[in-house]
């Protein structure tokens, strides 16, 4: 039966009929880019909705990182994770910074700000954490670390969409974070991303970088980029918008029936809830004890034979890739937490649309599997 195929994760979409009033005002008004009425719309919604101040919308989280070291004129070596998608590192080659991996805490999977301290050098001007999964680093300590050594702190937050940490949103720490709205994240555009900042002085200048440097017409103050989000993608996100609510509602119910199934099951461990949380069930990963029967590649294996996609993710680790694996930081020795993790950790299937008989099922397969 094809349609009991099972994804890890399907964009949430809003009904297209609703779409339509949007995309006759864009034709109708033949502004298409560039700073035009939806992009402003959704900067205000989103800020508004998030509880940020300040949110400078981009074509992808891609660019948005590349845009946001490029704003506080990072220079020299960045502390980061290697326990990320490839393009938190990719976005320091892009500026020619030079990344220094730090592990990261077993438990949490975000940064470990107990190691960050021996890592830093006199060339060290940034730490670049992520908040994996959408699970809040420890942003007290880090900003501790930062304050003592003058460092900046830019969250990848391409994860922590609506995310509330001690009652307001997990995205006001650090001096910028970056988020993500491609189609895989909680919150899509499509292709989107944003950098949220506290002041408008910040986020004009990003707004130069995101459109080639210009200031004005006749002024450029950078060797900008290109990476502004189209009048397509921000209507898409104020449509979205309306039904993010209930397309966490569906989430949270996921995750809760995944936590009251595979709890208790020897061999496999869930990630705690991080206190003075509201999180966003933006994932669902389990990690593979050794006592566990099976390996977690050998689950992964027989999960896709009953049409069901599980991911790696994340593996391999950043680290591990060739242009990154040479530099001292990568060393296995240097990372033995994210090591151990990129290869006990598996993802399970969570999106609105998934039916919580599909995650009954994937459950009662993994209880088959664990009495291998
Ligand atoms: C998705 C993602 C990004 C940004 O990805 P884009 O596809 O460019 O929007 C950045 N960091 C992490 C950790 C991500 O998962």
């Amino acid at each position: 039966m094809a349609d009991s195929k099972i994804f890890v994760t399907q964009p949430a979409l809003p009904p297209l009929e609703e779409f339509i009033p949007y995309l006759q005002e864009i034709w109708d008004s033949k502004i298409l880019t560039n700073n035009g009425p939806f992009h402003k719309q959704l900067e205000v919604a989103l800020s508004q909705y998030l509880g940020v101040d300040q949110l400078a919308l981009f074509a992808n989280g891609t660019i948005a990182l590349v845009t946001a070291l490029q704003t506080l004129r990072i220079t020299g070596e960045v502390i980061t994770t290697p326990y990320s998608f490839v393009c938190t590192s990719h976005s320091l080659l892009w500026n020619e910074l030079k990344p220094v991996f730090v592990d990261v805490d077993p438990v949490t999977l975000n940064l470990d700000p107990a190691r960050i301290e021996e890592a830093i050098t006199p060339r060290t001007t940034a730490i670049l954490p992520v908040h994996c999964y959408g699970n809040p680093c420890d942003v007290e300590k880090i900003q501790r670390i930062a304050d003592i050594y003058g460092l900046r702190v830019i969250y990848d937050a391409a994860h922590a969409f609506g995310v509330q940490y001690k009652g307001e949103s997990l995205l006001r720490h650090g001096d910028l974070s970056v988020l993500s709205m491609h189609a895989t994240k909680v919150f899509n555009t499509f292709e989107g991303g944003a950098i949220i900042c506290p002041d408008k002085t910040t986020k004009e200048r990003i707004g130069f970088l995101k459109n080639f440097g210009f200031a004005d017409e006749v002024t450029v103050t950078a060797s900008g980029i290109n990476g502004k989000m189209s009048e397509f993608n921000a209507a898409l996100g104020l449509l979205q918008l309306k039904y993010i609510e209930a397309a966490l509602a569906k989430r949270r119910l996921i995750e809760a029936r995944y936590r009251l199934y595979l709890s208790d099951m020897p061999g496999i461990r869930l990630l705690p809830i991080p206190d003075d949380t509201v999180g966003n069930s933006a994932y669902f990963p389990i990690f593979f004890d050794p006592e566990f029967p099976l390996s977690r590649d050998a689950v992964y294996d027989r999960f896709k034979a009953q049409d069901i996609l599980t991911r790696r993710y994340f593996y391999p680790l950043i680290s591990s890739m060739p242009m990154y694996r040479g530099m001292p930081s990568a060393s296995v020795q240097n990372l033995p937490n994210a090591n151990k993790a990129a290869n006990e950790v598996l993802c399970l299937p969570i999106y609105p649309d998934l039916a919580l008989d599909q995650v009954d099922r994937i459950c009662e397969l993994l209880t088959e599997f664990s009495n291998h």
